[in-house]
């Protein structure tokens, strides 16, 4: 590896093997009404359901409950004439049974009557008298001939009893968190969505809306860091924009530690003399300093913080440069902050697809893999096919923020128009 480079796989495994999930806790100890509150969040624990859904056999559809026997053969040429004995609507708890040669009238979610063994939908008859009063003397003829189990939902066609409905490692989306509902799931073993801070460091650095004095720029990271660190279901806790100062920097690092599950830090990585997030956590944090051999992002620093109450907190120093810390961040934060927050390893990564070059996607040897900025499209021929953002420098990040995508293009000539590159969606 060049000059005392590592691998980018290296640095990966030593982040992820030092970033475990975090205790699942009982969905009750956190802030909102179960199950929204947990929206997001990733299962704990198996979920076994106690109920059946749906808990009765009821209809799928708005018609007739029939006897299938009674109108075999039936066709809108030869049409089969049942009297109508009832009606139940959803939320009814029956009550008419269905003779023979008889129906009952039965709305969607309904309980089916005793005596009926299929539904004939409401499109497929013809009602005969007065709809608005039964009185045992209206009629319907059936059209079409049902066969048994038409259109009825039976009892635990959804979940049974007794079913492990989810597996520890799930997701809880919205529609997780509606079978939750619908299990009548009152609490659940959870992932806490890990707190994570995220602080700039820089004293060239503003975010007031002043106007910028000689050497300042304005400070940009802190904005794509919450959002990242959002993205990939963490919740970010902003630290602001810290001094190249070393005693307010570590009074900050150390309150972030105590108050957080993870540290994001954005600058003074690098080899430059100021580098103040070097030394202070050089002295308080067990730290790795690693330059990784990739382009961008090769400064990249990780190391444990032992807070106040003894717990080994993360910390991800990212480099400063914009682009820089958005790779870094992709490649090695997101991932351990994906474990964190108890995603299976199948899920802690963005998907990866070869895709087409459309353009020369232009690199010369230095021993480094480069991650290169692309717009990605799915074109007619059904392959992905990408083309560079152009700008390509670690500062420039307004190209980069029109990506969709980052090439992975592998120590080389670079990628011909024409070639195969595999390159990470930035979509979950
Ligand atoms: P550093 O990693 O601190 O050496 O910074 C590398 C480059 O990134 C310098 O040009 C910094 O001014 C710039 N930089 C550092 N932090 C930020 C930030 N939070 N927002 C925008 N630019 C930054
Ligand atoms: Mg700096």
């Amino acid at each position: 590896m060049a000059g005392g480079l590592i691998p980018i796989d290296e640095a990966r495994a030593h982040v992820l093997e030092r970033c475990p999930a975090l205790s699942p806790v009982r969905a009750d100890a956190l802030p909102g009404r179960f199950p929204a509150s947990i929206l997001g969040a990733v299962l704990g624990a198996d979920v076994t359901s106690a109920e059946d859904v749906p808990p009765f056999a009821n209809s799928a559809v708005d018609g007739y409950a029939v006897r299938a026997a009674d109108v075999t053969g039936a066709s809108r040429s030869d049409p089969v004439s049942l009297r109508v004995t009832g009606e139940i609507a959803a939320g009814s708890s029956g009550g008419c049974d269905v003779e023979v040669g008889g129906a009952v009238r039965v709305m969607t979610g309904a309980p089916m009557p005793r005596g009926a063994d299929c539904m004939v939908m409401v499109e497929d008859t013809e009602f005969d008298g007065d709809r608005a009063r039964l009185d045992g003397t209206q009629s319907v003829r059936v059209l079409k001939a049902p066969n048994v189990g038409d259109g009825i939902r039976g009892v635990g066609d959804d979940v049974c009893r007794g079913d492990v409905v989810f597996i520890a490692g799930t997701s809880v989306t919205p529609a997780v968190a509606a079978v939750l509902a619908s299990i009548d799931a009152r609490t659940a073993m959870v992932h806490a969505r890990p707190r994570v801070a995220v602080l700039s460091t820089g004293d060239e650095l503003v975010d007031d809306g002043s106007a910028l004095a000689p050497g300042q720029i304005r400070e940009s990271n802190r904005s794509m860091l919450v959002g990242l660190v959002d993205q990939c279901g963490a919740d970010a806790v902003d630290y602001g924009i810290v001094r190249d100062d070393e005693a307010v920097l570590e009074d900050v690092l150390r309150r972030a530690a105590n108050e957080c599950d993870a540290i994001v830090t954005s600058g003074g990585v690098s080899m430059g003399d100021y580098d103040v997030v070097k030394a202070v956590l050089s002295r308080i944090a067990d730290m790795r300093w690693m330059q990784i051999a990739i382009k961008p992002a090769k400064p990249f620093a990780f190391g444990l913080l032992t807070n106040g109450h003894g717990v080994a907190v993360p910390v991800f120093g990212l480099p400063g440069n914009p682009v820089s810390s958005l790779v870094s961040f992709e490649l090695l934060a997101r991932p351990a902050l994906r474990r964190m927050a108890g995603h299976p390893e199948s899920a802690w990564d963005r998907p990866v697809v070869n895709a087409i070059a459309d353009q020369p996607l232009k690199r010369g040897r230095d021993g480094k893999v480069h991650y290169q900025r692309v717009v990605a499209r799915f074109a007619a021929d059904g392959r992905l096919h990408v083309e560079s953002v152009r700008a390509q420098a670690s500062h420039q990040l307004a190209a980069t923020a029109l990506a969709n995508g980052i090439a992975v293009v592998p120590d080389g000539d670079g990628v011909p128009v024409g070639g195969e590159v595999p390159v990470i969606l930035l979509v979950t």
